[in-house]
């Protein structure tokens, strides 16, 4: 599951993070999930549940994720913005059209792809 390494590597950056300012407790980890990244956000909570489980220094229910949309830019005409998502009838998130809105012409992703820890919210001695 791809989800449970990437999980794990911010982990790893909490932790390290931590030890740098000598934190006693993380409470809130703001972890910013790109549109375009298909990261699933459940398996990314169960994972992190999982992994938290054996640090008492970090709150169990901490991370907190962030949808940033993606923003892409068309090669063909003067577009930038956000993808248009198709509406997917099984209740999940759309799909993102990799296509331009207006001139179907083919599109650069800009950003939507990162999944970036934007801040910690930790207890310091
Ligand atoms: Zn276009």
């Amino acid at each position: 599951m791809h989800e449970f390494s990437v999980i794990s590597s911010i982990m790893e950056l909490v932790k390290s993070e931590m030890e740098k300012r000598k934190a006693i407790k993380v409470l809130e980890i703001h972890l910013e999930v790109g549109e375009l990244s298909f990261l699933s956000h459940d398996a990314l909570q169960f994972g992190f549940g999982a992994l938290a489980e054996s640090e008492p220094k970090i709150e169990k229910d901490a991370l907190r994720i962030i949808t940033k949309p993606a923003e892409v830019r068309c090669r063909n005409c003067d577009y930038a913005g956000p993808l248009k998502v198709q509406d997917s009838s099984l209740g999940h998130l759309g799909t993102p059209i990799f296509q331009c809105p207006e001139c179907a012409g083919p599109v650069d992703v800009l950003q939507g792809r990162e999944c970036t820890v934007r801040n910690i919210r930790m207890e310091v001695e």
